[in-house]
């Protein structure tokens, strides 16, 4: 899938649009998620321009890819979750449901988060 400059993630990237910052670095910035799910929602996202995890893991440098996980693990501790436990999802693609097409990865925390998936119907 080929980037697309203009989705919602690359524009708060660049200032265009306003976001509740949560942590950022050269490489990786977090942010509140706008409807949260949880008391606790936070995206942690690439500065750079790739729309998945796959996409990342080919073109990100070692320094890019470190620092991410880095700082998913920086934000669950800042956030206060880290000793009742939560969650980090990267929904991808159609199946994954991925709504914005600009990698990120939910930290999720705060209350009883429930099983990983629904059974499927
Ligand atoms: P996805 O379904 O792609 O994994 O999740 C996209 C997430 O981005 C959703 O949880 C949605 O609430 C969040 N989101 C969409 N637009 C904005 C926005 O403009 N600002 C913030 N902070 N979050 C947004």
């Amino acid at each position: 899938m080929a980037y697309d400059q203009n989705n919602i993630f690359a524009r708060i990237l660049r200032g265009d649009l306003p976001c509740k910052k949560a942590f950022e670095n050269e490489h990786v910035l977090a942010f509140h998620d706008i409807r949260p799910l949880a008391p606790v929602h936070v995206l942690v996202i690439p500065k750079g321009a790739y729309t998945s995890l796959d996409d990342f893991h080919e073109k990100a440098s070692e320094a890019e890819q470190a620092a991410l996980m880095k700082a998913i693990g920086q934000v669950a501790r800042q956030a206060g979750v880290a000793a009742g436990g939560y969650r980090v999802i990267a929904n991808t693609g159609g199946d994954g449901h991925q709504e914005v097409p600009h990698l990120h990865f939910h930290v999720l925390g705060g209350r009883p988060l429930g099983r990983m998936i629904g059974r499927p119907e």
